[in-house]
């Protein structure tokens, strides 16, 4: 028998295969489809599914399909309320309809928390009791693990993105304005970068984009900051600032022993690492900073469907 995971992203869906004791067999990345909807999609990646078990030579047995996906999403019920970034999946028995497809029991749960849940399994936590994840890319999700088991809370614990920071601050895409998403992700990193750029002609930014401050990505901003460039280094510490806040916050109420930071964000380690670590000493009661450690994910992108699997050996009792 073996392990189906499946990652439905905005852009990519990835999906995997493990044996019974989660040990990945093979993986294959897809496009998804956007806007093609979600019965396009679903039968998609289920053709993708067979073709990845004949090209491994591994009969089609499934012990059990994990899902992940953006939420927000009802685990229990394998149900998705909607998903940010793919338009007309809204209300969806997800886990049903895929399981129906496989013959296979399915489960659903948001791709951030299994991110988290696939770390301390099978990645940078192995071992952690208690650990906060935060993929900090275009928006900010998270995850809890607490007792070597993901929180979910409702359903969708560890909104870390959605946490206040600023309370007048800019307004946030959950409808509300100073979250740690609205000042640190790589999409608000690029707006601040992009709305003083004409009054900083001398900044590297200017000068890579021609004055086009459509052109700017966090990304740029991170690599000019790393090259002295004052303007750039301005936007990136005030992000890594808010960033450090954040996780301050979250270490005050959960005391965890690791807190991950992964996500497109993070790619540059060192300049978010630094400013994060020295915010959370400064400003975290010290028995809780000295407790904390602070790392890089040990999976990249293959935390969510890695997640996914031992969701899987989680339901199966395995975990
Ligand atoms: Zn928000």
């Amino acid at each position: 028998v073996s392990i189906l995971g499946i990652d439905i992203g905005g852009t990519k869906t990835t999906i995997a295969i493990a044996d019974p004791d989660g040990r990945m067999l093979g993986k294959q990345v897809l496009g998804t489809a956007r806007d093609a909807g979600p019965q396009v999609i679903i039968e998609s990646i289920s053709e993708q599914v067979h073709a990845l078990y004949r090209s491994l030579g591994v009969p089609e047995n499934i012990e059990g399909i994990g899902i992940s996906c953006g939420g927000p999403l009802d685990p229990d019920r394998g149900r998705i309320a909607f998903v940010p970034n793919i338009p007309g999946w809204e209300d969806l028995a997800l886990a049903d309809i895929i399981s129906d497809k496989l013959c296979a029991p399915a489960w659903l749960d948001n791709d951030a928390t299994l991110a988290a849940f696939g770390e301390v399994v099978f990645g940078a936590g192995r071992g952690v009791m208690n650990l906060v994840y935060f993929q900090v890319s275009t928006g900010i999700g998270g995850g809890i693990i607490i007792g070597g088991k993901p929180y979910r809370g409702c359903g969708n614990a560890g909104e870390v993105g959605h946490h206040k920071i600023l309370p007048d601050g800019p307004s946030c895409t959950c409808g509300s304005s100073g979250c740690l998403e609205a000042l640190s992700s790589g999409t608000s990193i690029a707006r601040e970068a992009r709305s003083a750029l004409a009054n900083n002609t001398e900044s590297l930014l200017y000068r890579w984009t021609g004055g086009e401050s459509g052109g700017v990505t966090a990304e740029m901003v991170a690599r000019a900051a790393a090259e002295g460039d004052g303007y750039a280094a301005s936007v990136w510490e005030r992000a890594m600032f808010y960033l450090g806040i954040g996780v301050s916050n979250i270490v005050s109420i959960l005391n965890p022993e690791l807190v991950i930071l992964g996500g497109g964000v993070t790619r540059s380690w060192r300049q978010v690492y630094e400013p994060v670590r020295r915010i959370v000493d400064e400003r975290t009661m010290s028995e809780l900073a000295r407790c904390v450690r602070i790392l890089p994910p040990a999976l990249g992108e293959d935390a969510p469907v890695t997640g996914a699997i031992a969701l899987v050996m989680e339901k199966l009792g395995k975990i």
